[in-house]
């Protein structure tokens, strides 16, 4: 963000010595550049929260039998639904214990079934 502002503050001086004649019309058009960062940074501020957002969750998708399954980062467990697999990953990580209502969305996967017998 500093860098992007130093840089369009860097062509603009360049500019402004390179081309005396358009010097009254850099000048008068540095506060509508710099006003232009703002949006900009934000874009780029927000863009880099979202990717922070992305790896934060460790919710992993798994392919099985042409179905998308969504796998609690902590625990293991698998939901058809990418919300209960956020909410298990969420609640394991904070209380590191199970909840009963959100794993009672989970689905038994074959390989949990084939150990429990
Ligand atoms: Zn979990």
């Amino acid at each position: 963000m500093l860098k992007i502002g130093g840089v369009i503050a860097a062509l603009l001086v360049v500019g402004a010595i390179a081309f005396p004649q358009f010097r009254p019309a850099i000048i008068s058009l540095a506060p509508f550049a710099l006003f232009a960062l703002c949006p900009l940074s934000m874009f780029f501020a927000m863009r880099g929260m979202k990717e922070k957002g992305h790896t934060g969750s460790m919710v992993k998708i798994i392919t099985q039998q042409d179905k998308e399954l969504h796998q609690c980062g902590e625990c293991g467990l698998q939901y058809a639904d990418k919300a209960w697999a956020e909410k298990c990953e969420a609640w394991c990580k904070e209380h590191h214990t199970c909840n009963v209502e959100v794993i009672a969305h989970a689905i038994q996967t074959e390989e949990q079934e084939q150990h429990d017998s």
